[in-house]
């Protein structure tokens, strides 16, 4: 249950109240607001001359709903605004990782030509072999921040555990929360905390009801900025590295209020379907994709294999603006 408390409550009360019925606590557009489990369905005494609107919800994605909230949430991303009653898709491009200073600012520039507005790129990576390359860390953060200074850019970067979620946090535009980080609770936790938006990632071997009961986490921790990133789910399927769950994203479409982001190159796992499966993301009118783009895949230290080259991405780019079109969709 969703309870908005009355005006004139005070933080104190607020809290008792929260503390008596087993509620979170958080402030949502200068309201309190308490919510506690989907299983209750009717206010409590406690509560009854406190409250001045409640929901009830079949299920635990309460925040998240449309039941609750029926327009599609907005966030702020630098000047552009994605959900609310915008039809904007968002481009987020760049490399697996960063590598050095030349590389990022190769694919920068290429950004910059495109007037794309937002860098990904990871520097601390979750590999599944400790012999791999692990990111860049902090230094990459920093080379992050260089070509933020120079291009103007945007940057969304990845937390892989809680050693450098401080740094990440300090550095980041949107925090990217990766397919293998999405049940950790204290990254989940500190995430609720912050003032920027959240990029959370499916879990490849969530359901859709687990993942978005994650963003939850986020959402009543009090930040209201939280984005969900389809990136593909592990099938029986073996030629292609995920399934992208397209019939999964038009669920969260029509039962959540949160933005959708896709993620075709992680889906897919070989460049060569990536633009295939970035058309049909696009044709999905969601709020934004993310796609892997490299100055020279074969050399890429992380996902190489699926990294689309400058002159593929170009022309792809080109395609998803007739795409996003066809279905009254802006790129930006
Ligand atoms: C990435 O975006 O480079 C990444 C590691 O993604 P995922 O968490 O979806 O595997
Ligand atoms: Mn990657």
């Amino acid at each position: 249950m969703i309870v908005h408390l009355k005006e004139n409550i005070s933080s104190d009360k607020a809290q008792e109240l929260a503390k008596e019925n087993a509620a979170i606590l958080l402030q949502y557009q200068g309201k309190q607001v308490l919510v506690n489990s989907s299983s209750i369905k009717e206010l409590s005494i406690s509560l009854q001359d406190y409250a001045e609107e409640f929901f009830v919800f079949p299920n635990d994605m309460q925040l998240s709903s449309k039941e609750y909230l029926p327009q599609k949430r907005e966030v702020q991303i630098g000047k552009q605004i994605i959900g609310g009653k915008q039809k904007n898709t968002l481009m987020m491009a760049g490399p697996c990782s960063v590598e050095s200073e030349e590389q990022i600012r190769e694919t920068a520039a290429l950004l910059k030509e495109l007037d794309i507005n937002v860098l990904r790129a990871g520097s601390f990576k979750p590999r599944t072999s400790p012999y791999s390359f692990q990111g860049m860390g902090l230094e990459g953060l920093k080379l992050l921040d260089k070509m933020r200074e120079e291009f103007g850019f945007s940057i969304i970067t990845e937390v892989r555990d809680s050693t450098h979620i401080d740094d990440v946090i300090a550095f980041a535009d949107i925090v990217q929360v990766g397919a293998k980080s999405m049940y950790d609770h204290g990254i989940l936790r500190k995430c609720g905390k912050i003032n920027k938006p959240v990029l959370l990632k499916r879990g490849f071997g969530t359901t859709l009801q687990e993942f978005v009961q994650a963003a939850e986490f986020i959402l009543s921790g009090g930040n209201a900025d939280v984005i969900l990133c389809e990136r593909g789910i592990r099938t029986f399927e073996t030629k292609t590295r995920f399934s992208l769950d397209l019939s999964g994203v038009a669920y969260l479409k029509e039962f959540t209020n949160l933005p959708i982001v896709l993620d075709p190159s992680h889906a897919m796992g070989y460049a060569y379907g990536v633009p295939d499966l970035a058309r049909a993301c696009v044709a999905m009118g969601v709020e934004g994709v993310l796609i892997e783009v490299h100055p020279n895949p074969k050399q890429a230290k992380s996902d190489a294999s699926q990294q689309l080259n400058h002159k593929e991405f170009k022309s792809l780019y080109s395609d998803l603006h007739k795409v996003a079109q066809s279905i009254g969709h802006k790129i930006i």
